[in-house]
């Protein structure tokens, strides 16, 4: 990443003695950047798990701050109902796919990602996921395997990937491979710190970073992971501050769709308090700094998760779940700065790509 000041000297500078005659101040600093993107993603967050937020949170969600929602179809090019590889192929690339496809059509072509797009027009990019980084929603904004099992390929293709910063589980996937290799080596040719201590250190936009925080899954809020996601967050919108270039960042609440499909509503509820705490992060950034589009959506609904009745009793709630596996029902899509009112209406989930670029492309 290329530092600010470098940008002060090379434009500012000149602007101001150019055109120290004519203009004052405030229209020297008018200068047209590209909005930055934070994808957050729920995976199997629908709108009865959102909903939980507002039933099981201490204070006010965050989710309640968005003015303009709309809702995806989710299935996928073969399937009424998607799986992860097939559902973020969807936003990454903008193609509906098989199950299981991570950046591929159905005729297993190749074709390019956000974060292949987005680089290429100057933005700095970057994946966090309480899953490993190797996993099928994050996987699908930087790779190209035929199935989202291939985790090793995966982290070789995240190595050669334009990512500037990752964070996550999976070192197993670059360190205790099937061919033996250890790619943490290759990671730092290309610039990469790995394992930096965030609580002592300030991000230094001459680096990359990647955070390799445990084998394969991260471990589960019950189990104490404490705030590994809105602090990830937090340090990668500080990292991505510091460059001159706007930036794209995904991040995922993986582990929302491990509950439903364990039908555990005391994990789905942690996970997804979790996961609005890190909508916050990025909303108040937004607001802070401008100029940055927030997207929440999710993958799919995972678990036929409703907020039931107890025992008929309308006045407590009896989470309940009708299947182990994914569902179809619509997706909220919760859109936050600017471009936010083109996330509006009822659409296809492959739309929200060409939604990104709409905005970011010009
Ligand atoms: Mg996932
Ligand atoms: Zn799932």
């Amino acid at each position: 990443m290329k530092k600010l000041i470098h940008i002060y000297f090379m434009i500012f500078v000149p602007l101001a003695i150019l055109s120290s005659c004519t203009l004052n101040n405030q229209d020297e600093e008018v200068v047209e950047v590209q909005p930055n993107v934070i994808l957050l993603i729920g995976d199997g967050m629908g709108l009865s798990q959102l909903s939980a937020a507002f039933y099981y949170g201490n204070t006010e969600p965050y989710f309640a701050r968005f003015k303009e929602i709309g809702f995806i179809n989710t299935s996928s090019a073969k399937h009424k109902i998607t799986d992860s590889g097939a559902g973020a192929t969807a936003f990454a690339c903008g193609v509906k796919t098989y199950s299981g496809a991570v950046g591929l059509n159905t005729d297993s072509l190749e074709i390019p990602n956000l974060v292949e797009v987005l680089s290429g027009i100057g933005y700095n990019t970057g994946v966090i996921s309480t899953s490993s980084v190797t996993h099928a929603t994050p996987a699908c904004f930087y790779a190209h395997v035929k199935s989202r099992a291939m985790q090793d390929e995966i982290a070789s293709q995240l190595v050669d990937s334009e990512i500037d910063f990752f964070a996550g589980g999976g070192s197993n996937y670059f360190i205790n491979r099937k061919d033996s290799t250890n790619l943490y080596p290759k990671l730092e040719k290309k610039g990469f710190l790995i394992n930096t201590d965030i609580e002592s250190v300030k991000p230094d936009a001459d680096y990359k970073y990647g955070f390799l925080l445990a084998k394969d899954g991260m471990p589960t809020m019950l189990a104490n992971r404490g705030d590994f996601l809105p602090n990830y967050t937090q340090f990668a919108l500080e990292y991505f501050t510091q460059s001159e270039e706007s930036f794209f960042l995904m991040v995922e609440g993986s582990q929302i769709d491990w509950a439903g499909h364990d039908n555990n509503a005391e994990y789905l509820i942690a996970e997804l308090l979790d996961f609005d705490r890190t909508v916050g992060v990025a909303l108040d950034y937004a607001k802070l700094k401008g100029n940055t589009l927030v997207i929440v959506l999710a993958d799919h609904e995972t678990g036929g998760f409703t907020l039931a009745p107890n025992d008929g009793d309308y006045s407590t709630i009896k989470p309940a779940f009708a299947t182990t596996g994914h569902s179809t029902t619509l997706i909220p899509v919760l859109a936050y700065g600017p471009g936010a009112n083109n996330f509006k209406g009822i659409y296809q989930n492959n739309d929200i790509y060409n939604k990104i670029l709409d905005l970011t492309k010009k």
